[in-house]
C-alpha cells in the first residue's frame, strides 16, 4: 500500500513546490459558494454553478483523497510602468501545460503503486481548488480570495489529483491575514466587497479575461490602471508576497519579453494572425483577439483622460 509520505515525496521529485492531502469530504466551502452564487458575484461565469463543484463524489465516484499541489511561478520582473500590464501568472508558458504534464505523471505513478482510479485537474475541473489546497494544509485563502503560503506568498499555480485510495490526510491550514486589510483598501474598484469575498462584476481580472462584451463598464475603464489581462494589485500589496515571494526554478515560467511591456496601441490593433503568433503556448489565448482590441482601447482611453 502506498503511503501518504511516498506520494508527497514523489510529487516533490516531480518538481512541485508544495503538496498536501485532504480527505475527499466537502465542508463549509459549499455553503460559501452557494451564498456567493446567490448574490450574483460570479457575473456570467455560469460554469461556477456546476453542481459537481459542490460535490466531489460527482467528479470521481468513490474518491477518498485529494492530493493538492502548488507550483511557484514568481519571477522578480516588474510590471511595465509605461505600457499595458499583464498579470504575472500569464507571463510565461501556459501553466495548464506545465502542471498538466507533472500531474499526469503523478496520477500514472499512483495507479502503478496501488489499484485505484484517479483524475487530475489544473484549473480545468469543477473543483474548489483553493478550498482543497487549504484543507490539504498548503496555505490559506486570503481576504483577496487567493491562496497564500507562508513560504512563497500567493504566486502559485494549484493542481489536484483525485484518487479512490484512502491516504492519511494533512491538517487544514490556519488563516493568517489577521487584522490586515491592504488588499481591500488597494483594490481600485472595491471588488473585495467583504473579507474573503470578491464580486467578479467589479473585478478587473474578470472583466479583462472573462467578460466577452464588446465594451467594458465605465467604472472598470476609469480604474483600469493599464491592466489589459488580469490584475495583480491585491496580490502585489500583500505583505506575504512582499516578504516571502521566491523566484521560481521552473524555466517555462520565465516571461516572454512581449508580455512584460506590451503596447496598448499594438493590442488595440491586433489582428487574428498576430494573436495566433503572439500567444502560441500561452494561457493568454483565453483572451480572444476582439477582447485584446477592446482592452487595449480601454487602456488607451483611460490614459488619455486629463
Ligand atoms: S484582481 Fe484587481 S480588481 Fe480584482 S479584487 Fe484584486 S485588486 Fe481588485
Ligand atoms: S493583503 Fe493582507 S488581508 Fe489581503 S490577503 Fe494579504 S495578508 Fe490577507
Amino acid at each position: 500500500m502506498v503511503t501518504a509520505q511516498a506520494v508527497k515525496d514523489y510529487a516533490l521529485r516531480l518538481g512541485f513546490t508544495k503538496v498536501g492531502i485532504a480527505p475527499a469530504l466537502q465542508g463549509e466551502e459549499v455553503a460559501r459558494l452557494q451564498a456567493w452564487l446567490d448574490r450574483g458575484y460570479h457575473a456570467d461565469m455560469e460554469w461556477m454553478r456546476n453542481p459537481k463543484r459542490q460535490d466531489i463524489q460527482q467528479v470521481l465516484p468513490g474518491v477518498k483523497s485529494v492530493i493538492s499541489v502548488a507550483l511557484n511561478y514568481y519571477t522578480p520582473h516588474k510590471h511595465s510602468q509605461e505600457g499595458a500590464k499583464i498579470s504575472r501568472y500569464a507571463w510565461g508558458k501556459d501553466y495548464h501545460k506545465v502542471l498538466g504534464k507533472k500531474l499526469k505523471q503523478l496520477a500514472t505513478w499512483l495507479e502503478q503503486q496501488a489499484p485505484c482510479q484517479t483524475r487530475y485537474y489544473v484549473d480545468t475541473g469543477p473543483l474548489l481548488e483553493k478550498a482543497w489546497a487549504e484543507r490539504a494544509g498548503i496555505g490559506w485563502i486570503g481576504k483577496h480570495s487567493n491562496l497564500i503560503t507562508k513560504d512563497y506568498g500567493s504566486w502559485l499555480f494549484l493542481g489536484e489529483v483525485l484518487t479512490t485510495l484512502p491516504l492519511e490526510p494533512d491538517r487544514p491550514h490556519t488563516e493568517h491575514c489577521g487584522t490586515c486589510i491592504r488588499c481591500i483598501v488597494a483594490c481600485p474598484t472595491q471588488a473585495i466587497v467583504a473579507p474573503f469575498v470578491v464580486d467578479a462584476r467589479k473585478c478587473i481580472a474578470y472583466h479583462t479575461i472573462e467578460n466577452r462584451a464588446p465594451t467594458l463598464p465605465p467604472d472598470i475603464v476609469a480604474n483600469l490602471q493599464n491592466w489589459v489581462a488580469g490584475c495583480d494589485i491585491c496580490q502585489d500589496v500583500c505583505p506575504w508576497n512582499r516578504k516571502f515571494a521566491q523566484p521560481t526554478t521552473v524555466a517555462e515560467f520565465q516571461p516572454y519579453p512581449h508580455n512584460l511591456n506590451p503596447s496598448a496601441a499594438e493590442l488595440a490593433a491586433m489582428t487574428e494572425a498576430e494573436w495566433e503568433k503572439r500567444f502560441a503556448g500561452s494561457a493568454l489565448r483565453r483572451i480572444k483577439p476582439a477582447q485584446w482590441q477592446r482592452n487595449g482601447k480601454a487602456v488607451q482611453n483611460s490614459t488619455d483622460r486629463p
